[in-house]
């Protein structure tokens, strides 16, 4: 039998991986196994909706999943389905690419009110991912607070303020379009716990945000350094070069005053959360004004309040341990080297490196696994079973696993029941994915 490998997660860093073995060791038998029955993670459930150009990376992941060597295991869990002792007398080398999708807690008194989400729920709500289709947020507020300064903050500040023409154009399902359409929000407040130069947001999605038709961004000037050049000085240059266009915009966005446009995204920097105000449901929140020293935001104990009807933590996010394989609780990961946890076993992506970097940084940590399995397994023939062992254990199961000619066939549906200048009409439940693939009608 060729050399196996099964890939758990059909998000980036899972699909990168499977790019560089079919390069590394063509002769290789690769299985993607996914939890939910569609494939890509991230790129369907947390790129923004309304960023349709990052999203068309799937393309490549398609190519990859088309070829010979690659097959898809969609709607497959670990653990409910299979289990990682299973997949390693099945596979020689089985590779973890199941991410991070758990928010970090946010933990101050009064998060558990309700209207405080975290951002992992909000953005998978969305962005229509099942396990959120019922999340049913109340946005029914004129202000909303999001806190945290990533760029994961900056897209969910960004969507709760889309216009209707914004949200036609993207991918949100239309009882989250509806939703956002029909609220009152006028403002949201970003808040950062530090200062304009600690923000992590990069500058395309600042950029972005002078260019909504309703909002305007609103920017402290006090808040900002008198002497750009000076305060980045310290950085290296390629840290220097990315803050010093943020605060140039920053800079510029300054210059508003927040009656050009009927919305406003404030950008509320120096303010740490305390506590989550209102009774059952949130109805402020108390922050209290810090000032940066050594990187580190210290209080200064002058306390403020903002009023708002929903509170959205983008504070990142954590991975789930995986039963089988040794995890980190303090830094969320399974440790490895550079990849390798242990022999035949892998991990890539944000399970294996922690929340952070863009979607190419997950190319890396493929080749290197890619690497790593190229290394180990001279013998490109071994008696191990792949797939064959995986899809009679599945049988045995009665598990309906989803093909990648499945998945095909729910995203042809999925474009064909497209509206307007929308790219596609997103199934939201597994429910209604499965049923279109059994052939069963809706009720
Ligand atoms: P992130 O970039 O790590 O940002 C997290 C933010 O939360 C930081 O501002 C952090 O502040 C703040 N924070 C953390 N704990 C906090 C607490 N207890 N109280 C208050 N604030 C707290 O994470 P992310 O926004 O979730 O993004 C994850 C990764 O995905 C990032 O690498 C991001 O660039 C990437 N991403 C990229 C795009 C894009 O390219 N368009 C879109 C979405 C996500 P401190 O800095 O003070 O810790």
């Amino acid at each position: 039998m060729p050399l196996s490998i099964a890939i758990i997660g059909s998000g980036p860093a899972g699909f990168y991986t499977a790019d560089a073995l079919m390069r590394k060791c063509p002769e290789c038998q690769i299985d993607v196994i996914e939890r939910l029955p569609t494939p890509y993670g991230l790129i369907r459930g947390g790129v923004a909706p309304d960023h349709q150009t990052t999203k068309r990376v799937a393309k490549k992941y398609e190519n990859t999943a088309l070829t010979d060597h690659v097959n898809f295991y969609g709607n497959v869990e670990l653990n409910r389905d299979v289990n990682l002792h299973e997949l390693s007398q099945f596979y020689d080398a089985v590779v973890l690419a199941v991410g991070a999708p758990n928010d970090k807690k946010l933990t101050l008194p009064g998060a558990d009110k309700s209207g405080v989400f975290g951002s992992a729920a909000f953005v998978g709500w969305y962005n229509g991912h099942p396990d959120f289709r019922d999340l049913d947020p109340d946005l029914n507020s004129q202000a909303a607070v999001v806190i945290g300064n990533g760029n994961v903050a900056v897209d969910v500040a960004r969507v709760l303020v889309r216009s209707a023409e914004g949200l036609a154009k993207s991918d949100v399902p239309d009882h989250v379009a509806e939703r956002i359409i029909a609220s009152p929000m006028t403002d949201v407040y970003m808040v950062g716990r530090r200062g304009p130069i600690d923000a992590k947001f990069t500058n395309v999605e600042l950029r972005e945000i002078r260019n909504l038709n309703y909002t305007v961004p609103m920017v402290r000037a006090d808040q900002l350094p008198d002497d750009i050049e000076f305060a980045v000085s310290q950085l290296d240059a390629r840290e220097r070069r990315l803050k010093e266009r943020n605060l140039k915009t920053l800079g510029e966005f300054s210059r508003f005053t927040g009656d050009e446009k009927p919305k406003r995204m404030h950008f509320e920097f120096f303010a740490s959360p305390v506590e989550i105000l209102g009774d059952d449901q949130v109805e402020g929140i108390r922050l209290e004004r810090t000032r940066v020293i050594n990187g580190s935001a210290e209080g200064t104990g002058e306390i403020f309040d903002i009023k708002c009807g929903l509170v959205v933590a983008a504070i990142g996010y954590r991975s789930n341990p995986v039963d089988g394989a040794p995890y980190d609780e303090a830094r969320g990961l399974i440790p490895n080297d550079n990849g390798r946890v242990s022999q035949g076993l892998y991990a890539v992506g944000w399970i294996k490196r922690g929340p952070s970097g863009v979607i190419s940084s997950n190319r890396p940590d493929g080749e290197l696994v890619a690497d790593h399995i190229h290394d180990d397994f001279p013998n490109t023939h071994t008696g191990k079973t792949g797939r064959e062992g995986l899809e009679a254990l599945l049988k045995a199961r009665r598990i309906r696993w989803v093909t990648f000619a499945d998945w095909q066939r729910l995203e042809a549906l999925e474009l064909e029941n497209a509206t307007g200048p929308a790219p596609r009409k997103k199934f939201v439940t597994i429910e209604e994915m499965m049923n279109a693939l059994n052939g069963k009608k809706e009720t």
